[in-house]
Formats: C-alpha cells, sequence, structure tokens
C-alpha cells in the first residue's frame, strides 16, 4: 500500500469514527466491552484504569460547570420569582417521582419476595455509617465558607452558594451585569470541554462495563436472581411509564423521542453509576438534543442530580422489603410510610456516586426496627453484587432528572421544540 492510499485509509477511518454519532460510539463500546468481559474474566481488571481515568475526566468538570452555569442560569432567569417558580416545580416533580418509585420498589418486593429463603451465613458483615440528621443536613446547605464547599466538592452547599450569586447579580441589575457575561462564557467553556471529554467515553465506557462483567457480571446476577431482576424490571417500568409518563402527559411531549435524546446520558450513567460524575453528559444533552434552554437546565439538573434518585428510592424501598423478609420483621402500613418518607428526605443528602444507596439504606433499615449488626449482614451480603444492580438504578436518576427538567422547560417555555423533535446531534 502506498503512503497515499495509507493516509486515504486513516482519513476514511477518522471520518467514520468522527462521523458516527457518540451514542452509537457509546452504545457499540458497552456491548463489546460486555462480550469482551465476559470471555476475559478477571482479566479485564487489568483495563479498568481506562475507565477511571474518563470518570475522572469527567469529575473534573462537574464542580466548576455547577457553580458557574448555575449562577449564570438565575441571572438569566431575569427576576427571583421566575427562580421560585421553576425551583418549585422542579421540587415537587422530584418529590412525587421519587415517592412513585419507593412505591414500585415496595410493590415488586411484596410481590417477589426476594428476601424469602435467602441465607446470609455467608456474608462478611459491613457496617456503615447511618447519614447525618435530616436537621444537619438542612443545616450544612448553608456553608460558612463557599471555597471551601467547592474544594471539597460539597455539592448542595455549591448549590446554595450559587444560586444565593446568581440572585445577587439579579438583584443588582446593571452593575453585575459583565459578571453574567462573564459566568455564561465560562459556562460555554466548560460545556466545550465537556464534548472534548467525551470523545474519551467510548474508551472509558468499554473498559469499565468490560471490567463489570469480568469480575461481577453474570454470576453476581444469577447469585441474587429475584432482586436483581426486580430492579431490572422495576427500574425500566419506572423509566418508561412514571418518567416517560411525565414527559408525555405532564409536558404533553412525545416521549420515545425524549428517550432517544437521552441516550448518551443513560449510557455514561450506566456505566460510572455516579450521577454526579454524569452531569456534564446530562447537561451537554439537556441543551444539545433535547432543546433545553439555561434557565432551566442549569439550574434543575444540577438540584436533580444530588437530590433526586428515582432508582435508589426504588431499591432502597425494595431492599428494605427483602431485609424485613429475611430476619422476619413484620411491616404494615405505618413502616411502609416510614420507608417512604425516610428514603426520600435521607436521599436529599446522600450523594450520587457509586453504591451510595447503601448508606442511605442503613438509615432506612434503623428507622423500620432492623439492627445496626443485621444492617451490616445485608450490606455486606449485597455489596459484591451491588456494582450491577447500581449501573440499573444510576441510569434511572439520571432519566428522571431529565425528565423532569424536559417538563419543567415546557412549562416554563424554555425548550425549543425543533432541537427537540430533531434527530440527536452527533
Ligand atoms: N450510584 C447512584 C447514583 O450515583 C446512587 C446509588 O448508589 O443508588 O445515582
Amino acid at each position: 500500500m502506498s503512503t497515499d492510499d495509507q493516509q486515504t485509509g486513516h482519513k476514511g477511518l477518522a471520518s467514520l469514527w468522527f462521523g458516527t454519532a457518540l451514542w452509537k460510539r457509546i452504545l457499540a463500546a458497552v456491548l463489546l466491552g460486555a462480550i469482551i468481559g465476559y470471555f476475559w474474566g478477571e482479566g479485564a481488571t487489568q483495563i479498568k484504569w481506562m475507565g477511571d481515568l474518563f470518570v475522572r475526566l469527567i469529575r473534573m468538570i462537574v464542580v466548576p460547570l455547577v457553580f458557574v452555569t448555575l449562577a449564570a442560569g438565575v441571572a438569566a432567569m431575569g427576576n427571583l420569582q421566575r427562580l421560585g417558580s421553576i425551583g418549585v416545580k422542579a421540587l415537587v416533580l422530584y418529590m412525587l417521582t421519587s415517592v412513585v418509585a419507593v412505591v414500585i420498589g415496595i410493590g415488586f418486593g411484596v410481590l417477589l419476595q426476594p428476601g424469602v429463603g435467602v441465607e446470609l451465613s455467608g456474608a462478611t458483615p459491613r457496617a456503615v455509617e447511618t447519614t447525618a440528621s435530616v436537621g444537619d443536613l438542612l443545616m450544612n446547605i448553608v456553608p460558612t465558607n463557599p471555597i471551601a464547599a467547592l474544594a471539597s466538592g460539597d455539592m448542595l452547599a455549591i448549590i446554595f452558594f450559587a444560586l444565593i450569586f446568581g440572585a445577587g447579580i439579579l438583584v443588582q441589575g446593571e452593575g453585575a451585569r459583565p459578571m453574567a457575561d462573564i459566568l455564561n462564557q465560562a459556562s460555554e467553556a466548560l460545556l466545550g470541554a465537556t464534548r472534548i471529554v467525551m470523545e474519551a467515553a467510548p474508551f472509558g465506557v468499554f473498559a469499565l462495563i468490560a471490567w463489570v462483567m469480568g469480575t461481577s457480571g453474570p454470576q453476581a446476577f444469577a447469585s441474587v436472581f429475584k432482586l436483581a431482576i426486580a430492579v431490572y424490571v422495576g427500574c425500566a417500568l419506572h423509566m418508561l411509564l412514571v418518567q416517560g409518563g411525565v414527559v408525555r402527559l405532564f409536558a404533553n411531549l412525545r416521549a420515545l423521542r425524549f428517550f432517544r435524546d437521552v441516550t448518551e446520558a443513560q449510557l455514561v450513567a450506566y456505566s460510572t453509576s455516579s450521577s454526579a460524575a454524569t452531569l456534564p453528559v446530562t447537561m451537554r444533552v439537556a441543551e444539545k438534543n433535547l432543546g433545553l434552554r439555561r434557565p432551566v437546565f442549569s439550574s434543575v439538573l444540577p438540584l436533580g442530580a444530588t437530590i433526586n434518585m428515582d432508582g435508589t428510592a426504588l431499591y432502597v424501598g425494595l431492599v428494605a422489603v427483602f431485609s424485613a423478609q429475611i430476619f422476619g420483621v413484620p411491616l404494615d402500613a405505618g413502616k411502609y410510610a416510614i420507608i417512604m418518607l425516610t428514603t426520600v428526605l435521607v436521599s436529599i443528602g446522600t450523594a450520587s456516586v457509586p453504591s451510595a444507596s447503601l448508606f442511605l439504606l442503613a438509615a432506612v433499615l434503623t428507622a423500620i426496627g432492623i439492627t445496626p449488626e443485621q444492617t451490616a449482614l445485608v450490606v455486606g451480603f449485597i455489596l459484591p453484587f451491588d456494582r450491577i444492580l447500581d449501573m440499573m438504578r444510576t441510569t434511572t436518576n439520571v432519566t428522571g432528572d431529565l425528565a423532569v427538567a424536559t417538563t419543567v422547560g415546557k412549562w416554563e417555555d424554555e425548550i425549543d421544540l425543533d432541537v427537540y423533535r430533531a434527530p440527536s446531534a452527533g
């Protein structure tokens, strides 16, 4: 082959690669990763570093992106009433969908009885600290030092400061206008950085999926078959019927289009198991594919990634019933209500990182009278195969944030419907 031919070949390959929509490349990476991981087994751990590197790359963007975009978004709202109206609508939808998710989780637990006949004697107990009390949680939303909050990545505190900072720009009017412009430009730059980093996604996703499949894939699924089926089917139903239903009925938009538009974020959520790390992708998808405008996506999504966890809520409801079945703890209507309330409240303060559910679970189990020793046993039992379940709940968490943002965007007339309806860009 002549040098010219080789160059043409390289160009052809490059244009094929870059000409293929990113979500398709990522989907191919998931499938290929699953196959290779299945056959490679434990050996796939050797390439996990590629996945870790990708997660670091997107996490790198999260803190500056949330602060800058949220403050810019609030400044773009024009007045404070708008902030209140968007905030209240998002919060109500977040709470509503989370409550339905816990009910589905409890329902599957009662129906499938995944805890009946489960032997925990082989599990190594794992103590988990329950999360801080709701009072402390609320107090800590207000940072005494916003720079420290940014440095430690304390999301709720960062969100609070960004809201106040953006509101400050609004009330100052003209005097603070240049700051709004700077924030807007910084936000553009960070969304651009996300675009660059996402070019590494197919490789990172491939490595993460291969690692999960090779180390805890199908075997893990088989060892807790009923629980795993309940998580996967429950989350799929919640996404299709509840979240899709919200988009269809509340926003009056085509749900199928919504699911096509958000595939990229779902795939990244599935492979990274962290809604916080996925946030830059979630935002990009909201702007680029769903056509949401800044005042909505920049405020609703960071809030959602931090406090709204439909998949997690479903899981915790399910595992609470599962644990009660194992230890023979009777559950009545009052206990179900406690599960619901604690799950929705505690999930506000639970970080959106891999296996975060287990901390939340500890708080909920304590509330229904399961002892710390028993909780440690359940956690020890679940932990070895938690990742594969976490992947599904994280996908559900991220889809929920996007469904609510789409709905609020439609209600607030902050969505470009031509972009929403157009096939997703690459
Ligand atoms: N990993 C999930 C998330 O980041 C939280 C969980 O463990 O359920 O959304």
